[in-house]
């Protein structure tokens, strides 16, 4: 329906080996793998206007308050990122002690947008087509931050394993369960910390395509649009 830009940025592979004088070095070296991953995008028509007033929109209207907005459409969608982590260990039954290592940590960043478009918009082909225009820059933006973070998440984890090592051990059996519970803290820590971040950055940039600017060339681009409810000032698009 839409032209479709697949990621660009395929999966991120990085091989950790430990450092060789380690006493515990695990079989193979630490695989951190970064999957950026995007659905296709799906679509909802079927909410009228007076429907779509009701849904919030996260980003700030750039109208003045004065002005009676009506929301046309928006897209729905966050980007997520799930961590799943395997360690490796191995008991030396006589001495009492464990080593232990990262075996793989696999990271998955995904967007699984629906663009929402009022049903009266959708009946209007220019409107349709001017909205979708404005929907896909959010889904772009989406895009590019799931690529670019997608290669500072591998990085960053990398560098926090790295100070604190692939491995670990040896240590007191008991203590086993208590390493791997921190060692699979520890991923979910710094993963958590580039979230945050990520997410900033995306709700500026997610901002910065509902300029005002944007919305009245939106407007421009179909002048005849007259759904017949909505007053002609200042619709929000979202
Ligand atoms: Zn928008």
């Amino acid at each position: 329906m839409l032209p479709f830009d697949v990621l660009t940025a395929g999966s991120l592979l990085i091989m950790a080996a430990s450092s060789p004088s380690s006493l515990c070095m695990p079989p193979e070296p630490a695989r951190i793998n970064v999957i950026p991953k995007s659905e296709e995008i799906k679509y909802d028509y079927s909410k009228n206007l007076a429907a779509l007033q009701a849904q919030s929109v996260d980003t700030v209207n750039p109208y003045d308050f004065g002005s009676i907005t009506h929301t046309k459409a928006f897209m729905r969608g966050s980007v997520s990122m799930s961590p799943s982590v395997r360690v490796g260990y191995k008991d030396f039954t006589a001495q009492g002690a464990s080593c232990i290592w990262y075996d793989t940590i696999n990271i998955e960043i995904a967007i699984d947008p629906t663009i929402v478009i009022a049903s009266e918009v959708y009946a209007d082909s220019c409107m349709r087509r001017a909205v979708l225009e404005h929907e896909m820059k959010h889904v772009n933006v989406d895009r590019q931050i799931v690529n670019k973070y997608a290669q500072i998440i591998g990085q960053k984890v990398y560098n926090g394993l790295k100070e604190r090592g692939f491995s670990a051990g040896p240590i007191p059996t008991p203590y086993r369960q208590a390493a791997v519970d921190r060692m699979n803290k520890t991923v979910s820590q710094l993963i958590d910390l580039e979230y945050k971040k990520m997410n900033i950055e995306r709700q500026e940039r997610q901002q910065a395509v509902d300029s005002l600017q944007e919305y009245e060339s939106v407007g421009k681009k179909c002048p005849s649009f007259d759904p017949g409810r909505i007053s002609a000032s200042g619709a929000r698009l979202r």
